[in-house]
């Protein structure tokens, strides 16, 4: 129903008249895994692997429609107050995951288009390492790096960082920092936040500890007065056909889900205890304050 909806948005030309309105503002795309075989992942409850057909379809969009920067330079114009060319998006690859260096990077290298990838550092180390899916490792890490790929930090362990001391939020974010440092002599390091939450004071320790910035929750495209460690990401689905991801680009998706919580509140209750079921109360009031 809601594909039907976006195609019809789409044919209509709507969606260009959204992105149009939102030109000057930026999306960070956050994908995760992009898999090289013919049909969907199954099972796939978190709609994280998407299969490379409709991924190379996302790419063809883009390169028609929007001006695809490199986060550090999103970043540096942010900084300076600069604006970016119209219709420019930051694309970005959650958890790190082995697919990124097999799949995704000889299309990307071929487009000559820039990305991050944000690396869970002791899964590089090939540490923690759970229910058959691979990461990349430090050696695939470095051949990404010196082809021109942008590594960025997802903690060391994926926790729910809401709900650790400061003690060990404190470590997650400086031991995971430190080892890309050390592996890649990379001095800029950004943060992507597990499961994009964040409170104010982690956010504050995050700048301090030295990140050059942070993405946090799927909250639409980010204007010229974005808080830097405290950006938002727009989460693309493994099955967005390309109505649905330009509708997500374009602003659209987020604008609706801002009016859905508007007009039925009651919803928040529903999510706040499914959310809560799965990461705990702390972290459900962040997810929905977020
Ligand atoms: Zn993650």
């Amino acid at each position: 129903m809601k594909k039907l909806f976006f195609a019809l948005l789409r044919s209509t030309r709507l969606i260009n008249v959204i992105a149009w309105w939102n030109r000057k503002r930026v999306p960070i795309l956050c994908y995760h895994s992009v898999t090289d075989g013919a049909e969907s992942v199954q099972p796939d409850p978190h709609k994280q692997h998407i299969p490379l057909h409709l991924f190379l379809q996302h790419l063809d969009y883009l390169k028609k429609k929007h001006n695809i920067v490199s986060l550090p330079e999103f970043q540096k114009a942010t900084r300076e107050r600069r604006p970016l060319p119209d219709y420019s998006v930051v694309l970005t690859f959650d958890d790190g995951f082995e697919d990124f260096y097999k799949v995704v990077a000889p299309h990307l290298g071929q487009r000559k288009l820039p990305a991050t990838v944000f690396v869970i550092t002791d899964r590089a180390d090939g540490r923690l390492v759970s229910n058959g899916e691979s990461f990349l490792s430090w050696d695939e890490i470095h051949e990404l790096a010196s082809s021109g790929i942008d590594i960025g930090s997802h903690t060391c362990s994926h926790p729910y960082l809401p709900d650790l001391s400061v003690l060990d939020v404190t470590k997650e974010l400086s031991e995971s920092q430190a080892a890309i440092r050390s592996q890649l002599g990379q001095t800029q390091v950004s943060l992507s936040y597990p499961y994009g939450q964040v409170s104010e004071s982690i956010s504050r320790l995050a700048k301090s500890i030295g990140y050059s910035c942070a993405i946090a929750s799927d909250a639409g495209p980010n204007d010229q007065s974005a808080d830097l460690y405290e950006l938002s990401r727009t989460v693309i689905a493994s099955d967005d056909d390309v109505a649905t991801f330009s509708a997500r680009v374009s602003g659209l998706t987020w604008w609706i889900s801002r009016c859905r919580r508007l007009f039925h509140p009651e919803k928040n209750v529903l999510r706040e205890r499914s959310f809560s079921r799965r990461y705990g109360s702390a972290a459900a009031q962040s997810y929905l304050d977020s």
